[in-house]
């Protein structure tokens, strides 16, 4: 068994998976996020600032999660955070459309190993055909 600090209060615990976090931390972490993200839903046109500000979240927290497309900026938000290529404002995941396009020839060979069972690798297209299947 796997036992390591927890980012959050330091605390030791059993790593069942590859958490970071107690099951304690964990939870609030997750409540948090459902706090965050309705923030975000209800006021889509808010800076990362300002809803860091107005959950009680830290900003590095906020862009954690939109960098790992749990949260998102609706799509014609004036805000968002910078590509990680190019800068442009994003409004969730790590690069804009165009650099994803362009990185993906150099970053498959490195995203290739070994590849994280998720959901999010479904594209639109699997997902409508899902809805037709119900
Ligand atoms: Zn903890
Ligand atoms: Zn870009």
């Amino acid at each position: 068994m796997n036992i390591a600090n927890c980012r959050g209060c330091g605390r030791l615990f059993n790593v069942l998976a590859n958490e970071q976090y107690c099951p304690n931390c964990q939870k609030k972490l997750d409540e948090k996020f459902d706090i965050v993200k309705k923030f975000v839903e209800d006021n889509p046109n808010v800076p990362v600032e300002t809803v860091a500000k107005e959950t009680d979240t830290t900003l590095r927290q906020i862009n954690k999660w939109i960098r790992e497309e749990r949260l998102s900026f609706s799509p014609d938000s004036a805000y968002g955070i910078p590509c990680e290529n190019c800068g442009k404002t994003i409004h969730t995941g790590r690069f804009c459309d165009e650099c994803k396009r362009k990185l993906s020839n150099t970053l498959r060979s490195a995203l290739d190993t070994p590849p994280k069972k998720e959901n999010t690798s479904w594209t639109s297209a699997d997902r409508e055909r899902m809805r037709y299947i119900k």
